[in-house]
């Protein structure tokens, strides 16, 4: 396919979130048109004084369920290039009997025969219905295929990519790696799976729909799929969050991890991988503007670590008093990063971009949190 140059139309979808604020930033600032899906209204308005010297450049629309049949089928029209980036990142999906396991609810729309209802069913339901609109949208109209999107990019994540249950110490992973391990588990051990486990599983699952979908409409679509898969993200915030525990589940744990507070956790000590929330965004603009990044998925990863290593740069930053800080064990994450490690040969190839060092990442983490008085 070719490039979308700006200034094309885009839609984002979750317009709001942590991700998705950066990447219409990055988009706006690059000369591209937006229009944002949010829930409902109100979590629009934070966006457009955001934006406001955008002016008609960026459009907020509401798309209160993407679960929902034709849930994007006015949102596409006229759009060249979809951004999906919403679907849950949580932890804490809480079942309605208090248990912290997702309920089940019908079956039948993932290939493990269970759907979960928090975060199974929008990561899946949402990616599907995003790319039937968007084939109704052109095959409706046969006359004008053209105007229509050309290319889609979806925010998935390397938890698609990973098999958490190999044993150390050692594991490199590239684009071939599918954590079908997670979707097995979880579908033989509903009751036994912690919520993490559901979130790699819906990841898992919403990307393979995306492909299935792409597989079985080739004949039919005049699109073709970017998927970005991303680990950990981490940088300054845009998005409007009143309060720690408001904030998304990857800036909550470093919240958790490096602030004291009575929610501070004990640091896991496992190796982990990051991308800044910068760099990202530059990958979801940057996947448009390459042509050969079509029908990719592509690994974009700045790095990994140990949570040791983020207490340590917190420590050296000197942006958080001394006494508010959680300290673990200085120096001990040294070299124990290298135990998980992504390639990123096809980032580097096809998007060539530069990441931003985690320290840096985490010291604009941190100076977010203190902008927004949370420490
Ligand atoms: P946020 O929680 O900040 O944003 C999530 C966005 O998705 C919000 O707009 C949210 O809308 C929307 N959303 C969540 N649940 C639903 C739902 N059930 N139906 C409709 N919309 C929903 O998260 P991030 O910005 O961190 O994540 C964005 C994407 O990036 C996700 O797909 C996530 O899986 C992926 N990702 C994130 C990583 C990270 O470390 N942050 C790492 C790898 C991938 P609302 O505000 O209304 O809830």
């Amino acid at each position: 396919m070719a490039p979308v140059a700006a200034p094309a139309k885009v839609l984002v979808t979750g317009a709001n979130g942590f991700i998705a604020v950066w990447v219409v930033r990055r988009l706006l600032e690059a000369g591209y048109t937006v229009r944002g899906t949010v829930r409902s209204a109100d979590k629009g308005t934070h966006l457009r004084e955001l934006f406001k010297s955008y002016g008609d450049k960026l459009e907020l629309v509401v798309v209160p369920d993407i679960t929902a049949e034709g849930a994007f089928d006015e949102a596409v029209k006229g759009i060249d290039l979809v951004e999906h980036t919403a679907s849950p990142f949580t932890y804490k999906a809480d079942t309605p009997d208090g248990e912290n396991i997702l309920s089940v609810a019908t079956p039948g729309i993932c290939s493990c025969g269970i759907v979960f209802a928090d975060l199974i069913v929008p990561a899946v339901k949402g990616t599907v219905r995003i790319l039937e609109s968007i084939k109704k949208n052109a095959s409706d109209i046969p006359c004008e295929r053209s105007p229509s999107v050309k290319r889609v990019v979806l925010t998935a994540s390397v938890a698609s990519v990973v098999n958490p249950f190999l044993p150390g110490p050692v594991c490199t992973y590239d684009e071939s790696c599918w954590n079908d391990p997670t979707v097995e588990f979880v579908e033989k051990n509903p009751k036994d799976s912690p919520s993490p486990l559901w979130y790699l599983a819906s990841k898992t699952l919403g990307e393979k729909a995306a492909w299935d979908f792409m597989e079985k409409n080739k004949s039919a679509i005049n699109f073709d799929l970017v998927v970005l898969n991303p680990p950990y993200v981490y940088g300054p915030t845009l998005h409007e969050v009143n309060s720690p525990t408001k904030l998304n589940q990857s800036l909550l744990e470093v919240y958790e991890f490096v602030i004291k507070s009575k929610d501070t956790q004990p640091i896991p000590d496992g190796a982990n991988a990051y991308v800044d929330v910068r760099d990202l965004a530059d990958a979801h603009v940057l996947s448009a503007q390459k042509a050969e990044a079509g029908g990719n998925r592509i690994i974009v990863s700045g790095g990994s670590y140990h949570w040791q290593d983020i207490l340590d740069i917190a420590a050296a930053s000197k942006i958080v008093d001394d006494d508010k800080l959680v300290k673990g064990t200085p120096g001990s994450g040294a070299g124990k990063g290298k135990n998980l490690t992504f390639k990123t040969d096809r980032s580097d190839k096809l998007l060539g971009l530069k990441w931003t060092s985690l320290e840096d990442s985490i010291k604009d983490s941190l100076a977010s949190f203190k902008e927004k008085n949370f420490i």
